[in-house]
């Protein structure tokens, strides 16, 4: 059977280079399935390329007025109830233009897929705009409003469900992948949770505290215990045990407050929730819409995300799982989660040890200094390696389509996508059995030259 052959692209990219301009290129891609994001606050998904960045060799040159929401027409009638409401995307580019209605019958003509991407980031800050959001935020340990939204707030599960309804009531859509970037108040707190997060823990609201002590967990404790964490990650109790180094330390909290690990489970499990939701609701709906999930690249970095993210649990509420395994930028984002981990656990343990012991962990061969990582990258044999776990654990219920590194954007000193680099991504998933692939993050930062290198090692396989 052929591949799905996905592309991520957002609504801007059809109004800068119009429906059929982004299909033709896509096309000689041998792209096959429209990944249209339609939902995100997020930059990684929507806008064009970052400014600073090199030209991709397509779109406009220039900046673009981003603001997030909905980047579809809603309607109504499918929020009634609830506290958020509607919230079209207010960016200046793309008023008037609804993503899905414009794009789904030149795609129909073609005979490509179109799955709406949906994600649920929220880092950016511009849930700021929407009325009523402050009401769905988490609270923090010390009973403070987060930066975040609950995910076991009913207001948001609602707003969350009202959506996936109205899209899958209004379009014909072949399936809805959904994703969110952020992981429990254990790993926020340690690991800082990757990229423009606080490190605070979290979530301590009415309705975590009693999906808590649900489960006989005692919130209290829970929290004093993750006040005290949080003050041992940032180096403040140093004084207090001198001899003991951050680790040990760390050791003895866990065993003194046990909560903080059913804490950070608990939480994880309202992220579950939230995905089981969704997936029952796009089922009974209409059982033809795949429905997947957008595993973001933190599953690389962090063995207790990769301990939560069990897939063969995961394939219990998946038609497909998108696995990110960007190559490329792999290395500049490991070596920042372990800059990140020798502040909080690891105080005064050498950076390469730390390296050593997590690519051994995680089963990584990368076996070079670590300062190099950002330079040199994880090799394509990571994908390789991820795509036959992920398949291993999915166990055939469900596709695997690994996310694959074209042109994601990181500093010049880091290792960038060329020709030859996607070619051989490309061929290490497909080789080890995955049942497509997804070229990631977005087709405004994706350079012709790479697209076309995609078509051309597509087009090679099928010979
Ligand atoms: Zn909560």
């Amino acid at each position: 059977m052929r591949p799905l052959v996905g592309i991520q692209v957002g609504a801007i990219s059809f109004v800068d280079e119009g429906v059929e301009g982004v299909l033709d290129v896509a096309q000689k891609a041998e792209v096959n399935a429209l990944f249209v994001a339609t939902q995100a606050f997020d930059r990684g998904l929507q806008g064009r390329q970052i400014l600073g960045r090199p030209h991709p060799g397509h779109g406009p040159d220039g900046p673009d007025d981003h603001w997030g929401g909905s980047y579809v027409q809603q309607h109504g009638e499918f929020y009634r109830g609830t506290v958020l409401e509607p919230f079209p995307a207010a960016d200046r580019e793309v008023q008037g233009f609804d993503v899905l209605e414009s794009v789904l019958p030149s795609a129909r003509d073609r005979g490509m897929k179109v799955f709406s991407f949906i994600l649920e980031n929220s880092h950016s800050g511009l849930t700021k705009n929407v009325p009523n959001w402050p009401k769905v935020l988490q609270h923090d340990a010390w009973g403070r409003s987060d930066m975040y939204a609950c995910m076991r707030n009913p207001e948001y599960i609602n707003w969350w469900l009202s959506l996936v309804e109205d899209q899958v009531k209004s379009y014909a859509l072949d399936g809805i992948m959904f994703g969110s970037e952020r992981n429990g108040p254990l790993g926020n707190v340690l690991e800082n949770g990757g990229f423009a997060r606080d490190g605070k823990p979290y979530c301590f609201c009415p309705h975590c505290v009693s999906a808590g002590e649900r489960r006989g967990i005692d919130s209290r404790r829970a929290a004093e215990g993750y006040i005290k964490l949080h003050e041992l990650a940032r180096g403040g109790d140093d004084s207090k045990a001198p001899g003991d180094s951050s680790f040990v330390r760390f050791l003895r909290l866990l065993l003194t407050y046990p909560e903080i690990m059913a804490w950070e489970q608990l939480w994880h499990e309202g992220y579950e929730e939230l995905q089981k939701r969704i997936y029952g609701t796009v089922k009974f709906l209409n059982p033809q819409v795949q429905v997947g999930w957008h595993v973001w690249h933190h599953n690389s970095f962090s063995p207790l995300y990769r301990a939560q993210m069990d897939f063969t649990k995961i394939a219990d509420y998946s038609d497909f799982i998108k696995p990110v395994m960007y190559n490329n930028c792999a290395g500049y984002r490991l070596h920042a989660h372990i800059n990140e981990v020798k502040q909080s656990i690891f105080r005064g343990v050498d950076d390469q040890t730390i390296y050593d012991l997590y690519r051994q962990t995680l089963g990584y061969e990368e076996a070079i200094a670590f300062d190099d990582l950002p330079a040199q990258g994880l090799s394509t044999d990571y994908v390789r390696r991820e795509t036959a776990r992920a398949l291993g654990g999915i166990g055939g219920k469900a596709s695997v389509y690994p996310g694959l590194d074209v042109n994601v954007p990181t500093p010049p000193h880091v290792k960038q996508t060329g020709p030859a680099e996607i070619a051989d991504s490309i061929t290490s998933a497909l080789d080890a059995g995955a049942d497509g692939i997804i070229l990631s993050r977005k087709y405004s930062e994706m350079s012709l030259e790479n697209l076309e290198a995609v078509g051309q090692t597509l087009r090679g396989r099928a010979l």
